[in-house]
């Protein structure tokens, strides 16, 4: 059922209180898929047109998204809530994680993204320039307001983008009195009341099956992306420190209680050591599985 095309596919299935709803719909770089038991469609609906938006806003792969217009120019520009949103939660990660997370890597993630695309290693002039243009401290947030310090820098939001959506469209179906609903963009899900007559929403990672009501759930793995380039496997999410995709990565999978810090905390722990990670995750309420 599910579709590459950008049709929506409703799937009403008749039930006694109300109907469940299934629909699933590219975005964010991903299957975004949606599950909700509802009398009508209009949460589905409603959780779907926001997912668009925050698309629309984050997304680095559109060239006139709000991220991407702000990439590249140095200074003070105004932005939107979302924005500044994502980006509190942010910079709050990559000060706890000592840089571990950081949504300023852009120039690397791009000059990884090449690499991968021509299978070769990036010069080391190339790659000192990109480090030059990242790195947390050389972005400034004000209510309302982003400052980025020097020439060249882009944001990338792709380590914590997609969990932030899931928590925000789960929260636009609660809002319209669908709260029995689970949102999956990828692999980040927030899941909200458990189904009728269920102890919770049944999730499948690695060798286990979850039951989990009201949080949100991340997993990151380098098994969809990566750089291989002279038999070694270099994970998209990369090394602050080096500049370098990681390269032992496995999958990691994290429970907490928003999605983006679900997603931002996943992304930081394949950086960080076990004992620095686990720190971490405490401070958020969050737990590893
Ligand atoms: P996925 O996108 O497969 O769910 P992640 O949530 O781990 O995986 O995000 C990886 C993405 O995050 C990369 O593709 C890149 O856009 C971005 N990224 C890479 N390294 C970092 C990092 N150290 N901190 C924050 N974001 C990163
Ligand atoms: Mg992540």
């Amino acid at each position: 059922v599910w579709s590459r095309s950008s049709a929506v596919f409703l799937i009403p299935i008749g039930l006694a209180a109300g109907q469940r709803w299934e629909w699933a719909e590219p975005a964010m770089g991903t299957l975004v898929r949606i599950t909700a038991y509802a009398p009508n469609a209009a949460a589905v609906r409603a959780a779907f047109a926001r997912v668009h938006e925050l698309d629309d806003r984050l997304s680095d792969y559109k060239p006139d998204s709000e991220v991407s217009r702000l990439s590249g120019q140095a200074g003070r520009v105004r932005i939107s809530e979302d924005l500044f949103r994502v980006l509190s939660i942010s910079h709050e990660l990559a000060s706890d994680s000592e840089g571990a997370f950081d949504v300023t890597l852009g120039p690397l993630v791009r000059l990884w993204r090449r690499a991968r695309a021509e299978a070769r290693m990036p010069s080391l002039d190339m790659l000192e320039r990109a480090r030059a243009a990242a790195g947390f401290r050389k972005l400034r947030l004000r209510p309302g307001e982003v400052e980025l310090l020097v020439e060249g820098m882009a944001l990338d939001l792709g380590g914590i983008a997609k969990g932030f959506a899931a928590s925000e469209a789960l929260a636009a179906m609660q809002e319209r009195g669908a709260t029995q609903a689970m949102v999956a963009v990828g692999g980040d899900l927030a899941v909200g009341d458990p189904p009728p007559g269920a102890a919770g929403w049944r999730i499948a990672i690695r060798h286990e099956v979850l039951t989990l009501s009201n949080t949100c759930i991340s997993t990151s793995g380098d098994t969809e992306q990566f750089a291989e380039i002279g038999g070694v496997r270099y994970s998209h999410i990369i090394d602050p420190r080096t500049g370098i995709g990681l390269r032992n990565q496995g999958e990691v999978t994290v429970i907490a209680p928003s999605g983006a810090l679900a997603d931002g905390l996943a992304t930081a722990l394949g950086v960080m050591d076990p004992e620095a990670g686990r720190a971490l995750l405490s401070k958020y309420r969050a737990v590893r599985r």
